[in-house]
């Protein structure tokens, strides 16, 4: 199959329609990230998709590190093959819930190495989003190369709602380049699920005492200043080294390294479910503004601001200008956009029961404020509903039209 590099602005747009086909049907994308190689990176992303195919999840383990492929090492696949069908590449199935696909799959002898500039890499990369079969999943993780490069890039850029994992071990020069890691998520608005800390620690096979070679903690520090979740810690075992080089994972080991990736894999669901429900109960405020402040006449303001919020945060602040006043107009335009809250200054019993109606909570008797201010003061409980604000209004008005 030729690597897809030369493509056509409508090309392009056509491999997109079926990347985002494919995506749409997946649950669950995550990518998984180190500042530096050699961190365990590719240990944890096999072992997190081994782990969660054993949980039942179907699980789809996508390696994009064009220049060192080892997800099909770890998986004992050295001599992987993958089949085409037509123009379609079939995802190597593992198990009945794991698929496989690495670019050592593709390649005519295992250690063969690859010159790949940027624009193959990212051509390669879409192709296994557009052009593999891999059949319904729950999860779809990726093994990234180090760094911040293209391929990272491709990924925050083409898997839209993708979430990454970054590992990294304790010692500095590795915790120096994960902050870059973590710049480089924020930038290009890629979420972190959460920071793992592998070789953390060393459990000595003969005492059975906990030695820290490579110091420990650095990454559960580096989480907390950085204001992400961490995921939890994983000791240096020898036998994940022998597991790793047999292509076992460390789901075949009695060791306590086991139940630590369990834990993690626990930790991963947490988050992700949490998300879904931040996700489900995500808000969109609308606040009518007078000047850039919130207008106290809300049948006759110039414009709304309406806020999206998630998770607690606002992600998304648009402006919109409503319709000429009339009675029932507003309310009902604010629900069809669908605004879930409302923050007045004033409001009309009858504005308000539309609003109400149609599912739409109301804070009336707010103070004249920047709408984001609002929106914080509201999020954090500290604005308090007055009730029908506006007095005057019994005749089926919204307040500011007497
Ligand atoms: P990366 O993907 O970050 O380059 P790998 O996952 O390929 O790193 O791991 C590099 C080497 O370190 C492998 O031989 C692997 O078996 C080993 N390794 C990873 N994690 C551990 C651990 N917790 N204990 C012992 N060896 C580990």
């Amino acid at each position: 199959m030729a690597c897809n590099t030369d493509t056509t602005d409508h090309e392009y747009e056509a491999q997109t329609t079926k990347i985002n086909q494919f995506l749409q049907n997946v649950d669950h994308k995550i990518v998984v990230m180190s500042g530096k190689g050699g961190v365990g990176k590719s240990t944890v992303a096999t072992n997190l998709a081994v782990f969660l195919s054993n949980q039942g999840y179907k699980v789809g383990l996508l390696d994009v590190d064009v220049h060192g492929p080892s997800i099909a090492g770890l998986l004992g696949l050295t001599n992987l093959k993958l089949n085409i069908i037509g123009d379609k590449i079939q995802a190597y199935p593992y198990t009945d819930h794991l698929k496989v696909v690495s670019i050592q799959g593709l390649l005519d002898t295992p250690d063969q190495p690859l010159i790949w500039r940027g624009p193959l890499k990212i051509g390669i990369i879409r192709q296994f989003l557009s052009d593999v079969i891999w059949g319904p999943l729950d999860y779809l993780i990726i093994d990234s190369p180090p760094g911040t490069g293209d391929e990272p890039l491709t990924i925050a850029q083409t898997v839209t709602d993708c979430q990454a994992i970054i590992v990294t071990t304790p010692q500095e020069i590795s915790l120096a380049d994960v902050r870059k890691s973590i710049e480089f998520c924020h930038k290009v608005n890629l979420p972190i699920l959460g920071l793992v800390e592998n070789m953390s620690g060393f459990v000595c096979p003969s005492c059975g005492n906990m030695h820290d070679i490579f110091k420990s903690g650095g990454g559960e520090t580096t989480a907390a200043t950085s204001d992400i979740p961490f995921l939890g810690r994983l000791p240096i075992d020898p036998s994940v080294v022998t597991a790793g080089d047999n292509g076992e994972a460390m789901d075949s080991l009695t060791s306590p390294i086991k139940a630590e990736m369990q834990s993690i894999i626990g930790k991963i669901i947490d988050q992700l479910s949490n998300k879904q429900k931040g996700a489900d109960s995500a808000m969109k405020i609308a606040i009518p503004l007078a000047g850039g402040k919130l207008a106290t006449h809300f049948g006759h303001c110039q414009e709304f601001a309406i806020i999206t919020i998630n998770n607690g945060t606002v992600i998304k602040h648009e402006t919109s200008t409503p319709p000429p006043h009339a009675p029932g107009v507003i309310p009902n335009w604010v629900a069809d956009l669908g605004c879930t809250d409302i923050i007045v200054g004033g409001m009309g019993e009858a504005a308000q029961s539309i609003l109400s109606a149609r599912n739409v909570k109301v804070m009336a008797g707010a103070p004249s404020l920047d709408p984001e201010k609002l929106v914080a003061l509201y999020l954090n409980g500290e604005l308090t509903d007055s009730g029908n604000a506006c007095e005057h209004d019994h005749e089926g008005h919204e307040c500011g039209h007497h």
